[in-house]
């Protein structure tokens, strides 16, 4: 290994970006299992020392989100239920060890197309700040993974946080629904996240509507929330999804399922989805 550097506040970290190329280290739990064999030669900055990259806080417009959270503070955190997909998501990360180390800004940045949190983070609208030496700058969620493990992140750059901007409407619901090869302790072969917003007579006001693990990164199905905006959650909303709906995914078959299973499973937990939302009080 070259220098390992762990920074102890934002005025130093800013100074290390500055002044050589590091590779980043958060909880470890991709970056360790990808050196697993190499010889690591890089010169290591490590985030986790640096308060201002870590909690959960609220103002009028957003919950923000520091980079270095680790998804055990999220899972336990008060959230709204307009959080409810992060929270489940962060309870499916890996096992407890998992998620105790493991945090959303590297999530994120590892940026595979399994990713839970890139799926939930989706459906919440959700937006990326992007510390450099330059200061801040911020970009919606979808145009900061832009690949299979590629971000819009520039050289000396690094995640500082994420803003959930508020929902609008009398009551918001948040889903996430991951589908593995066993309950727990999985790699997804499709996600399932949504957000909703109605009104006090259960009409859709807004509805976002993701599926991850199906593409080379997760997308919003436009389509098939255009179809249900307007409608009552106690209408059978389960027929609303249509294959055409579906028809932006690009599933890869592979070891673990071929592409026809992940489109048809993708399909009947949509369906599940929309007939768990007649339930909601
Ligand atoms: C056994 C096991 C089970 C897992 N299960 C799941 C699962 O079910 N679902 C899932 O989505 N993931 C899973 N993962 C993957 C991993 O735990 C998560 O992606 C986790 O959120 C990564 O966070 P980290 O802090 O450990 O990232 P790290 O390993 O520290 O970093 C990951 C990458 O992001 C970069 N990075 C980290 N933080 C920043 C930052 N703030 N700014 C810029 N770059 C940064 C690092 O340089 C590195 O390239 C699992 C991993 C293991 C080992």
């Amino acid at each position: 290994m070259g220098e390992f550097f762990r920074p102890e506040n934002r005025d130093a970290l800013v100074s290390a970006l500055s002044r050589r190329h590091w590779r980043y280290l958060a909880g470890g739990t991709d970056y360790y299992p990808s050196i697993v064999g190499k010889t690591e030669t890089s010169d290591i900055l490590d985030l986790t020392a640096v308060a201002e990259l870590r909690g959960i806080s609220e103002d009028t417009a957003y919950w923000r989100i520091g980079a270095t959270t680790s998804w055990s503070e999220i899972r336990d955190y008060n959230f709204p239920p307009f959080f409810d997909g992060l929270r489940l998501a962060a309870k499916e990360v890996g096992g407890m060890q998992i998620q105790a180390s493991g945090t959303i800004g590297g999530n994120i940045c590892n940026a595979s197309p399994a990713a839970d949190g890139v799926t939930a983070l989706l459906a919440l609208d959700a937006e990326v700040e992007i510390l450099g030496p330059q200061g801040i700058r911020v970009l919606p969620i979808d145009q900061f993974v832009i690949g299979n493990r590629r971000t819009a992140l520039k050289e000396a750059e690094i995640v500082y946080g994420i803003r959930i901007p508020k929902p609008a409407g009398d009551s918001a619901f948040g889903y996430f629904k991951k589908l593995g090869s066993r309950r727990y302790l999985v790699i997804s072969l499709v996600m399932v996240s949504a957000v909703l917003c109605l009104t006090k007579d259960r009409k859709i006001t807004d509805v976002r509507i993701t599926v991850g693990a199906c593409s080379e990164v997760a997308c919003r199905l436009f389509q098939l929330e255009k179809a249900l905006a307007g409608a009552s959650i106690d209408e059978n909303l389960e027929d609303a999804v249509k294959a055409e709906h579906l028809a932006i995914l690009s599933p890869i078959d592979d070891v673990r399922a071929s592409a026809e299973y992940r489109l048809q499973a993708a399909q009947s937990m949509l369906r599940d989805m929309l007939s768990e939302w007649g339930q909601y009080e």
